[in-house]
């Protein structure tokens, strides 16, 4: 914990969101895009649940006709996979988008395609949470340690440039970043050497997850943002699949 005005700010930041970061910091994989991940599954149940009929939300699919395509599949995938939502969510709005696309074809105009809302509100979510872990990290550098959880490439990256004001806490982050990783990787050398005809070793449920772990360590989870970013590093500029 850092001395003075600062250390003491950081202490009284400890409200429901250092809290709710904290558990975040337990579970394995990277806490931050655990934190993006629910946050997109919320936003489309509650899409789902009780504004499939808002004009105001409809106005934000048709700006992109009817999200990216990552985010697009995602929304049918959450309505079928709970039997609360069923198909008739899903379908009413993709109805209204297929209809506008055809009335658009019919009247010879360009197709718009918007940057994709989900997309948006996502980005604004990933800078705002980096911002409050690196707010609280003084506090949650001892969740991340003695947890399973792994920062993936790119939220270490921008954690990091956060805390380049403060050495101390970025050169404790970045050891014990390096000591999870090089865990990680034994993990999957020892896995991997079970495959071999000689070995007596049974692998155990940790040891399988280490090729999942291996992935998201590098790569992040499976969400929007990380897609997009991935297509488009080296460019500059991040945008959907649109
Ligand atoms: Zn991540
Ligand atoms: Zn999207």
């Amino acid at each position: 914990m850092s001395a003075g005005a600062d250390g003491a700010g950081v202490k009284s930041k400890m409200d429901t969101i250092g809290l709710y970061l904290k558990e975040a910091f337990k579970e394995p994989g990277c806490p931050i895009c655990r934190v993006l991940e629910k946050f997109e599954n919320e936003w489309i149940e509650n899409v789902l649940y009780e504004h499939v009929n808002s004009p105001s939300v409809r106005k934000k699919f048709l700006e992109s006709l009817g999200l990216c395509t990552y985010h697009a599949w995602r929304v049918r995938h959450v309505a079928a996979s709970n039997p609360l939502y069923g198909p008739l969510g899903v379908g009413t709005i993709y109805e209204h988008m297929l209809r506008v696309y055809i009335e658009s074809l019919e009247k010879g105009e360009s197709v718009k395609r918007g940057k994709c809302h989900l997309c948006s509100l996502v980005e604004e979510k990933e800078m705002r949470t980096i911002e409050e872990v690196a707010q609280r990290f003084d506090y949650l550098i001892e969740a991340y340690e003695e947890s399973e959880a792994i920062l993936c490439s790119y939220h270490y990256d921008m954690l990091m440039e956060r805390l380049r004001d403060r050495p101390e806490l970025a050169g404790k982050l970045m050891e014990i970043h390096v000591r999870k990783l090089k865990n990680l990787h034994s993990t999957l050398r020892r896995y991997l050497d079970s495959f071999d005809y000689r070995s007596t070793y049974q692998p155990t449920k940790r040891d399988m997850e280490s090729v999942p772990g291996s992935i998201e360590a590098l790569k992040g989870r499976p969400i929007g943002i990380n897609i997009c970013r991935a297509k488009t590093r080296g460019k500059g500029k991040r945008f959907g699949f649109i």
